[in-house]
C-alpha cells in the first residue's frame, strides 16, 4: 500500500466525469487499498480515485463506527429520502467548509474489488459522504452545492463556535474529502 498524492481544486481532473471500471484485476485492488490509506491519512470520512488521479468511477468510505472501509466501484444512487442541511468539506478544498443539503438516507449499489453486486443503504453522515463521492465521480465539488461561499470551520455560520466543535466531534461535520 502505499499513500497517494491528493489533487486539489483547480486540477482539471477533479471536474472530469470518471469511467466506469471494467477491469478487476490486481492493480484495481492496489488503487483501492491506497485510497483507504491516503483517506485514513487525510483523516476524511470518504474519497474519490479523481482525487488521486485516476478517473475511475470508485469511491472509499470509512465513518469511523466500526464497519468500514468499504469500496464502492461503480456505484449508482438508487433511492434518496428525506434531507439534511449541515457542514461539508472536502480534502481536495483543504481549510474550507460549506453549508450543503444532502439527502437523509441513500441506497447505493454498487460491486465491490472483485465485480460482486452489493446494496448499501446509509444514513446521516453515511448519506452526506456518499452523495459528495459520487458528486466527485461526476466531476462536481461540494463548492457547487454550498449554500453559503466556502469559509473557515470557524466562521460557519450557525452556532456557537463550542457546538461546532461538539458536532466536528461526533462526526456531523469534518472532511468528508
Ligand atoms: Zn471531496
Amino acid at each position: 500500500m502505499a499513500l497517494r498524492d491528493i489533487l486539489i481544486e483547480g486540477d482539471p481532473a477533479l471536474t472530469k466525469r470518471s469511467r466506469p471500471v471494467k477491469k478487476f484485476d490486481d492493480r484495481l485492488a492496489s488503487l483501492i487499498d491506497d485510497m483507504i490509506e491516503t483517506m485514513y491519512d487525510g483523516d476524511g470520512v470518504g474519497l474519490a480515485a479523481p482525487q488521486v488521479g485516476v478517473l475511475r468511477r470508485i469511491f472509499v468510505m470509512d465513518l469511523d463506527d466500526g464497519e468500514g472501509p468499504f469500496a464502492f466501484v461503480n456505484p449508482e444512487i438508487v433511492e434518496s429520502e428525506g434531507d439534511q442541511e449541515g457542514p461539508e468539506g472536502c480534502l481536495s478544498l483543504p481549510g474550507l467548509f460549506g453549508i450543503v443539503n444532502r439527502p437523509m438516507t441513500v441506497t447505493v449499489r454498487a460491486v465491490d474489488r472483485h465485480g460482486n453486486p452489493f446494496e448499501k443503504t446509509v444514513e446521516g453522515l453515511g448519506a452526506r459522504c456518499v452523495c459528495h463521492e459520487n458528486d466527485h465521480l461526476d466531476g462536481i465539488l461540494f463548492r457547487r452545492h454550498s449554500q453559503i461561499p466556502l469559509c473557515a470551520l470557524e466562521d460557519l455560520p450557525g452556532g456557537e463556535e463550542e457546538e461546532q466543535e461538539q458536532a466536528l466531534l461526533s462526526d456531523e461535520a469534518g472532511e468528508l474529502a
